[in-house]
């Protein structure tokens, strides 16, 4: 007897996607915006959802808040799908366009769940690896998508972990090159100051996705949301689960993007500490920043063993994400940018785990 021989090989293959729970007093493991929607916003959204039936499901289609993200992208409502969080709206596109031998262009290192759920479903991840710097490497990313023939390429653009950019022009060069669909992650666009939004017009193989996690400080209640032509939505929406976002993560998504200038200057405040971040890094011998366009930075421990020093950070109260697992990036750690108060523990914090662990 063995129930496990009935699951699929390809998912028994693949690791699950995990974060280790640990708890810190300072947290800068996740990417999330340190600062909360003020307390008001939040009792708006309670008010709100009191004042509907809690036994009633929520719209089958979230019309309201479809009608706000276009206003806020600028892009058609018919062309918008909202999720429950972007994850969900990943794993709706590459459910209907990824099955056995489907091949998938993935930049290697990027958000994991992109090759895991292609793998899960039965497709072929073809790796294409970042440059010397860890930057884009466009061209290699067009050749591998042309010369394998992908269904799909995949950009986190900012990349995590990575934080580097691929640029418009660039997207601009994969649309048009073959009528394959060119997936643009952008959950971190708002640090970097670029989106290929403005790309949809002209190109009905781009899918852009993005989500409230981040900059729009709502990760606790799963909101994302995906742009592409019509046509193109009305597939992926085929594989949207039914009433997939609750009343209450719709009545929060419509509160934040009431705040949007509040939340953009939170984001201008998170950018310029990314900066700051990066320059006092830099400064410290033995630790190697990359330059970012997120609310993160890479970091690569040049003489340190990087587990000691997550280990040691940790023991000072700071938690960071470990991402030596990830290729070729096995001397490296990952901060989110915080508060000053908690950027400036990091940093102290930081300086000590250095002269605590042995060269
Ligand atoms: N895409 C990227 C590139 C991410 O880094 C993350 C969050 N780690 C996600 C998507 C998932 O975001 P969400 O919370 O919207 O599911």
């Amino acid at each position: 007897m063995d129930p496990l021989r009935h699951v699929k090989p390809a998912v028994r293959a693949v690791k699950a996607y995990t974060l280790a729970a640990r708890r810190a007093p300072v947290k800068m493991n996740q990417n999330e915006n340190p600062y909360d929607l003020p307390e008001s916003v939040k009792r708006g959204v309670v008010e709100r959802a009191l004042m509907r039936p809690w036994s009633r499901y929520p719209p089958f289609d979230p019309r309201e808040l479809v009608q706000a993200l276009a206003a806020f992208s600028g892009w058609r409502p018919d062309g918008i799908l909202a999720g429950n969080g972007s994850n969900e709206l990943i794993q709706a596109l590459l459910l209907v366009t990824v099955g056995p031998g489907t091949r998938v262009a993935i930049p290697e290192p990027t958000f994991t769940l992109y090759a895991l759920l292609t793998s899960m479903l039965g497709g072929e991840v073809v790796r294409v690896p970042l440059g010397p710097e860890l930057e884009y490497d466009a061209g290699a990313l067009r050749r591998a998508r042309r010369e394998s023939g992908a269904g799909v390429a995949i950009a986190c653009s900012p990349n995590n972990p990575t934080g580097s950019l691929l640029a418009a022009a660039e997207v601009e060069r994969l649309c048009a090159d073959g009528d394959g669909l060119v997936v643009v992650d952008e959950a971190y666009h708002e640090f970097s100051g670029q989106s290929v939004v403005p790309l949809l017009a002209r190109h009905e193989n781009l899918v852009v996705l993005r989500t409230f996690s981040k900059a729009m400080a709502l990760a606790g209640l799963r909101i994302g949301y995906l742009l592409a032509s019509p046509a193109l939505v009305r597939e992926i929406n085929k594989a949207r689960l039914p009433y997939n976002l609750n009343f209450f993560s719709q009545a929060a998504a419509l509160a934040a993007l009431e705040q949007r200038r509040e939340l953009e200057s939170v984001v201008r405040r998170l950018v310029a500490m990314r900066e700051e971040t990066f320059e006092a890094l830099s400064a410290l011998p033995g630790v190697r920043p990359y330059p970012s366009r997120a609310n993160f930075i890479l970091f690569e421990l040049l003489d340190r063993d990087p587990k000691a020093v997550f280990e040691s950070l940790f023991n000072r109260g700071v938690l960071v994400r470990d991402v030596t697992s990830y290729p070729r990036l096995e001397r490296c750690l990952r901060v989110s940018i915080g508060s000053p108060d908690e950027n400036a523990a990091f940093l102290d914090a930081l300086k000590a785990g250095l002269a605590e662990t042995l060269a």
